[in-house]
């Protein structure tokens, strides 16, 4: 596995160069202002003013911490934008904050029970985020900033602003910060000078272009009364904070290939014992005050995809005050659940349906139509002439926004085969008659049905 980081390491760049261009990679957030009111078109996204408008309230519940043990639906005809409002979620809340999403079908895998793939899904989304106090590494640099001049005669210009320092040994910021100030109280240190501490004697010496001498210092406390720089300060670049998710902690001990596992993707399934040390380690982190969670947010889409068993692991799974909030989406109307025989609105049992929020959305105006096509197109780099636009707007009203979406980067290609430089008419024209949309093979099929296999 060793040798084939390097091979890892393209596999990461690819996956990243298909995202760009990925089927939401125009939307950025969900276009609110203050007031969380949706802005007409903002952040890439368009119209479904009050679907945006809820799935804003909700972040800001997420923000709030007040939606523990609460879940969303996004409920809507295919697509009218409910994966596109579920990213602007994920964008809105930012890096630190995890989203997984997954649709509903890869639960069902043969190499994990489904409950193992959910519970996995769940803890992918809680983010841990952990603070931990700095070492400077040998010879790093750092900064340091002095905000006010030593007092009294030994006060100059060199002794203010911001000093670029290096270390010699491991130290913490704090300490450096402190014997720098008190050598700043007897000597000129300058911007570039080289500290040198050493830790067992607690002597400092300080090394610069100024002077060519070395000095030693009886640097454990002789001088803190001159200390100027409120501890604070320094004191906050002690710490580092890392935000992991739990799931990444319980594959880090529970494989014996430690973290490498998250790369190859090949979890496998992790014992419950495990999980529960790992819950009892976080909450001792958390009394401590090292480490706090971070309710992330689980987006499942094609929810009708789940049948009963995991639908009563939902339920049970939001109970838990390491919940994330659940968001889930599908285009079903009222129809069977999956592992029974009865029918329900959306496919979801009554209960779980009652614990969640619905969000609806609605179908699109020819206007907002043209208006995310034309962001696509932007978004795939592709001149379009307004005639060209104008028709594929009609099509996408017609057929589907998707299949629209679909034609942008297939008409670019005619295009760019006769050697224009603008799509126009004859090459959405072409797209037109060389794919097929949903309508017209469903014709197809009816029409020729007898000469298919059964
Ligand atoms: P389905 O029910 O079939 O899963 P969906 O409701 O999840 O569909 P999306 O996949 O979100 O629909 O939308 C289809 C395409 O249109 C995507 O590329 C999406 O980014 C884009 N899109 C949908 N709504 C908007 C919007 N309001 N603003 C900008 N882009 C949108």
């Amino acid at each position: 596995m060793a040798q084939a980081s390097g091979v890892k390491v393209q596999d990461v760049k690819d996956i990243t160069r298909i995202e760009r261009i990925g089927a939401h990679s125009h939307i950025r957030g969900l276009g609110l202002d203050d007031a969380l009111e949706a802005r007409l078109v903002s952040q890439g996204m368009v119209g479904q003013a009050n679907a945006r408008k809820a799935a804003g309230v909700i972040l800001q519940m997420i923000r709030d911490g007040k939606i523990a043990g609460r879940a969303v639906l996004i409920a809507g005809q295919p697509g009218t934008g409910k994966t596109a409002i579920a990213m602007g979620m994920a964008q809105a809340l930012g890096a630190d904050t995890p989203f997984t999403t997954i649709a509903a079908s890869e639960i069902f895998s043969l190499e994990m029970n489904k409950t193992e793939a959910l519970t996995q899904a769940f803890r992918r989304s809680i983010g841990v985020r952990i603070k931990e106090e700095t070492e400077i590494i040998e010879g790093e640099v750092v900064e340091i900033e002095i905000d006010r001049p030593a007092a009294g005669a030994a006060a100059t210009a060199g002794k203010t602003g911001k000093l670029t320092l290096k270390t010699t040994e491991m130290e913490t910021v704090y300490d450096l910060g402190q014997k720098m100030i008190d050598s700043l109280t007897k000597e000129k240190v300058q911007s570039g000078d080289v500290i040198t501490i050493d830790k067992a004697t607690g002597r400092i010496s300080v090394l610069g272009r100024s002077f060519a001498r070395s000095r030693d210092y009886d640097a454990m406390g002789a001088s803190t009364k001159f200390v100027q720089c409120p501890e604070g300060e320094l004191q906050k670049r002690k710490e580092v904070v890392h935000v992991v998710s739990l799931h990444e902690v319980d594959v880090i001990n529970s494989r014996t290939q430690g973290f490498l596992a998250l790369f190859s993707g090949d979890t496998g399934e992790i014992k419950s014992e495990v999980r529960e040390q790992i819950d009892q380690k976080v909450a001792e982190w958390r009394e401590e005050g090292k480490a706090e969670i971070v309710p992330g947010v689980l987006f499942i889409d094609e929810v009708h995809m789940l049948d009963i068993e995991c639908f009563s692991f939902l339920n049970r799974a939001l109970e838990s005050d390491l919940a994330p909030v659940l968001v889930v989406a599908t285009n079903r109307g009222i129809t069977r659940i999956r592992g029974t025989n009865y029918k329900s609105p959306h496919g979801i049992p009554i209960d779980l349906l009652d614990r969640l929020l619905i969000i609806s959305t609605t179908p699109y105006s020819d206007k907002e139509v043209k208006q995310i096509l034309r962001i696509r197109c932007e978004e795939e780099d592709v001149e379009m002439t307004d005639d060209a636009l104008a028709l594929l707007t009609k099509v996408g009203m017609e057929t589907s926004l998707r299949y629209a979406i679909h034609m942008i980067i297939a008409s670019a290609l005619v295009c760019a085969k006769r050697k224009g430089t603008q799509v126009d008419v004859e090459d959405i024209k072409r797209v037109y008659t060389l794919f097929v949309d949903v309508k017209r093979s469903t014709q197809f099929l009816q029409e020729y049905q007898s000469e298919f296999m059964f």
